[in-house]
This record gives structure tokens, sequence and C-alpha cells, in this order.
């Protein structure tokens, strides 16, 4: 598919963001190429229009600037899956390790019903662990989580295409 080139050349590399010796993959400058950003949109809608999806559920911060463009043009619900004490109300949460120290992902009790068929979407996947915690969070709820897809995936994690086996989804690799 030409797009992801595109796509791909589009994803600004930062190095050594936000600490030494990590290459950030920036996808602001993705944002801000409306053919690109366009493709990236159109390529997850193509795909998930006609999988019967009733809800695209984004990670903060980053699935929420395609999260919702894709759910509006599938016909499907989006719901925020947010860093701690950010939802008013009840919430369920799952912790997730980082590298040091662990986070937690939060949603809003009664968000998603019983049986919905749930994509969960990030902007990149590295170890797995935030798209896993988002995972075991909708199962607790009783969602079906249909597919994981992210713009940007590393090499070792495209390569098992699984995340708790559930299928992965992932458009480019970091540069
Ligand atoms: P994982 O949990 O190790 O898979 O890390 C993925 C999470 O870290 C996602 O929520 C990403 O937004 C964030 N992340 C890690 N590295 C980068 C990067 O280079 N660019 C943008 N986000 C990143």
């Amino acid at each position: 598919d030409p797009r992801l080139q595109a796509i791909s050349d589009a994803i600004r590399v930062v190095p050594h963001f936000p600490k030494q010796g990590i290459m950030f993959q920036d996808i602001t400058t993705l944002l801000l190429d409306h053919k690109a950003f366009q493709h990236t949109i159109d390529i997850f809608v193509d795909r998930y229009r006609d999988m019967d999806i009733s809800v695209i559920a984004g990670v903060e911060a980053r699935g929420f600037m395609f999260g919702p463009s894709i759910a509006l043009a599938i016909g499907a619900k989006f719901v925020p899956l947010r860093k701690p004490k950010k939802l008013p109300g009840e919430v369920i949460a799952e912790a997730y390790e980082l590298e040091y120290g662990t986070d937690c992902l939060e949603m809003l009790v009664g968000a998603i019903p019983p049986g919905e068929r749930v994509i969960v979407i990030d902007d990149l996947v590295a170890t797995g662990g935030t798209l896993s915690a988002a995972i075991r969070l909708l199962e607790r709820v009783g969602a079906e989580v249909v597919e994981c897809a992210c713009v940007v995936g590393l090499r070792e994690v495209k390569g098992q295409r699984r995340l708790n086996g559930k299928p992965l989804y992932i458009l480019v690799e970091p540069r």
C-alpha cells in the first residue's frame, strides 16, 4: 500500500526525547500533514467498517487523536481509556508495568454494555503493556476486544501480531 510510505515519512523521529537514548516517534507531524493523516484514518476505517464494531476505545492521550475520527466514520461510539483521576464518577482501573514503576488506565463504569465489539486504538505499541491493560479493562466489563490497532509498532511486537491472544494491527514500523 503506497499510503504507508507517506504515513511513515510524516512521523518525525526525535532522538533523546523524553530522555537520553529514546528515539521518540512524534505523530504530531502526521497530524500536520493532511494527506497522510487522512490516509491513516482511511486505512483503519476501511478495515473496521464492515466488522460489526460498536466501540472504538482510545488510550490516553494519543489514542484520542485517531480514535474519534474512526468512530464517527464507522458509526461507532468512542470511549476514552484515561490516566488515573481524570474521569468523574465510578471507574474501573487496570495497572500496568512501565520501565520504572507502574501506571494505570481507567474507564467509566457503564460506558460499554456487555457483548459490545471493541477496537482498541493507540498511536504506538512498544512492549504491549499499555494495550494489555486496555484489553483486561474491557474484558472485565464483558466487552469483546476484536483487535488492537496502532499507527506505529516496534518490530518485535509486530512480529508476534498478537496481544493477550488478540490480533494486533499496525501500519508502520519506527524508522
Ligand atoms: P508500551 O506499553 O510499552 O507498548 O508503550 C506504548 C505506550 O507508550 C503508548 O501509549 C505510546 O503512546 C507510548 N510511547 C512509547 N514510545 C513512544 C514514542 O516513541 N512515541 C509516542 N508514544 C510512545
